[in-house]
């Protein structure tokens, strides 16, 4: 059976990916930790497409394994964009928690009035161990709200309204967040192309 590695360590994304990923037969599928591996690529890239490639081509060379990487942000237009690629680490270069990162864009915004329009996006990378990689993108729109709202996800989720719903990321149930949520249009889109493991 053709064997695919979550390629990220970020404990929110491998529950979310698994669960994505889970639908899809013939496909045996490994995280990290399952194998042993300690790695942490450099996010040096430009785009989330970069950085989802370096990920996913560092796991996918160590493991010898298929390996399915996602680079994601959040993007605030009151902040022109920000905190986006930098969404990870964006209270402090070094060891910012999520809490610490959903107060740090609050306070970003004190000085900006609401609404605040934003959009969750993801790229995900599908490397394989011969060099090759595909690619496909999602995105989720909606708006920050003041007050952090349900404990589900991760991240910013609790500050995130999706469109249409009046609800944040983190009050939806797992399986409603992984119907509309940036991550899960991307694997969609991925999903055609993982014939190329098989
Ligand atoms: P990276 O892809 O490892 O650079 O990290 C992406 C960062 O964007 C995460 O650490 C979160 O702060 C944020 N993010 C990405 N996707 C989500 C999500 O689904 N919910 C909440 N925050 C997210």
């Amino acid at each position: 059976m053709p064997k695919l590695l979550i390629a990220t360590n970020n404990l929110g994304k491998v529950q979310e990916m698994k669960a994505l990923l889970a639908g899809l037969p013939e496909i045996e599928l490994y995280t990290p930790a399952e194998l042993g591996l300690a790695l942490d690529p450099p996010e040096t890239g430009a785009t989330y497409m970069e950085n989802a490639a370096i990920k996913a081509l560092v796991f996918a060379q160590a493991a010898q394994l298929p390996s399915l990487a996602d680079d994601s942000g959040l993007e605030v237009a009151a902040l022109a964009g920000a905190p986006g690629l930098h969404s990870a680490r964006y209270a402090s270069p070094q060891g910012a928690t999520d809490a610490d990162n959903r107060a740090y864009l609050l306070a970003q915004l004190a000085t900006h009035a609401p609404p605040w329009p934003a959009r969750f996006v993801s790229s995900v990378c599908l490397a394989l161990p011969d060099g090759r990689t595909f690619f496909a993108e999602g995105e989720c729109v909606g708006e920050i709200t003041a007050q952090a709202r349900g404990s589900g996800g991760f991240g910013y989720d609790a500050l995130f309204v999706v469109a249409g719903t009046g609800l944040t990321m983190a009050e939806l149930r797992f399986e409603d967040k992984n119907q509309i949520s940036h991550r899960a249009r991307a694997v969609q889109g991925i999903s055609d192309q993982l014939s190329a493991i098989s």
